[in-house]
């Protein structure tokens, strides 16, 4: 007999029964191009400090808010340190975003397709989710965001699954429009040309994230930031809770911040010349990639599952998605060295349409 087997499990919360795990979304491959990661790996100092984990003392808690991490990303984006919170990935900082200033029985608006997370996020915390159709420009609906008489105003840009970038001047629309929390979500920003910091400045509303999982190639450690107004930042921090950044990721981090950014600007440059390259490649196959600002591409596929199954069979993973709105099936992939790209046309071939 199964322990405790004749007694009924206690019962969750109202509506928590509708969450579900997260869904490992690609099996063990060889070539894995499914999580938008840095395909070249970790930078050299971080790495330094990994390999000297004993130096870094973890036999005491972390900094509570980590401070000197917050000192370090703060002059890497050009704010103060007030203006930074810092989380486990920066699901950490929108999941604390939204409990703070989204109320139970309120509603969040975001675009469609966007980060998978967002809803779950919502609702987790009460919230209900507005889902707004992207222009036919490809851009943020403004007015439509505006109208969806939401709470919290979530703006993924450059957009995943998507890649392309919204318009600055529709943010600003949004943000000086708005009387709820703006979040833009720039997990993908060293990779565009666009820089939002400066809008945190302007609209005492808005909350950039940003994270340390996708250039600078540290997923493995978990470290997230938002930028926004000091009174925003306290609020989330409190929502956050303390020590949620382990003192390896905090060393880490920091020395990536302070000795790693000619590498980081390498593989920005890179990752940009194998984009291009690759998407005239699946253009030649033909294939209708989208215009990407971001790390990875996503190209439309009608056979999506054979597609995939087949790129998997092969030791090549990549995300796919079976209905994005105005999309339909697509496989999204990240953008790596050369040779993985490679790796992945001679298996994806011409397009079968
Ligand atoms: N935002 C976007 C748009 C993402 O694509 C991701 C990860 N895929 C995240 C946030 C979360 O990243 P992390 O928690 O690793 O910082």
């Amino acid at each position: 007999m199964t322990a405790g087997s004749e007694r009924a499990t206690p019962t969750t919360r109202v509506g928590f029964d509708r969450l579900s795990l997260y869904g490992e979304h690609v099996a063990a491959c060889s070539t894995d191009l499914s999580d938008n990661t840095n395909l070249w790996g970790t930078p050299p100092a971080a790495q330094r400090v990994l390999g000297n984990v004993s130096a870094v003392g973890v036999s005491r808690y972390p900094s509570a808010y980590t401070s000197d991490l917050k000192t370090a990303i703060s002059t890497y984006v050009g704010v103060e340190p007030a203006m930074i919170a810092t989380g486990c990935g920066s699901d950490n900082i929108l999941d604390s975003a939204i409990r703070a200033f989204g109320n139970s029985g309120g509603t969040l608006a975001c675009c469609d397709p966007t980060f998978t997370m967002i809803p779950v996020f919502a609702q987790l915390n009460g919230l209900t989710t507005t889902l707004c159709r992207f222009g036919d420009d490809g851009d943020i609906p403004v007015d439509e965001l505006l109208s969806s008489r939401a709470e919290i105003i979530y703006i993924c840009s450059p957009n995943n699954p998507t890649g392309a970038s919204a318009s600055v001047d529709g943010i600003e629309t949004v943000a000086s429009s708005f009387g709820g929390l703006v979040i833009i979500d720039q997990a993908y920003a060293e990779y565009s040309s666009v820089s939002l910091t400066p809008l945190v400045v302007r609209h005492p509303n808005v909350l950039i994230a940003r994270t340390m999982s996708k250039v600078f190639g540290m997923a493995g450690l978990r470290i997230g930031y938002g930028i926004g107004n000091p009174g925003i930042i306290r609020e989330i921090e409190k929502s956050r809770g303390p020590y949620m950044v382990g003192a390896t990721a905090q060393a880490a981090a920091s020395a990536a911040l302070a000795e790693d950014l000619p590498w980081i600007s390498n593989v920005v440059a890179e990752t940009l010349a194998n984009r291009s390259r690759l998407m005239a490649e699946l253009v030649t196959l033909g294939y209708a990639p989208l215009r990407s600002d971001a790390n990875f591409v996503l190209i439309p596929v009608a056979e999506e599952p054979q597609v995939t199954r087949r790129l998997l069979d092969n030791g090549v993973g990549v995300r796919s998605f079976s209905h994005l709105a105005g999309i339909g099936g697509a496989i999204r992939v990240t953008i790596g060295p050369w040779q993985m790209m490679q790796q992945f046309l001679d298996i994806l071939g011409p397009s079968g349409k």
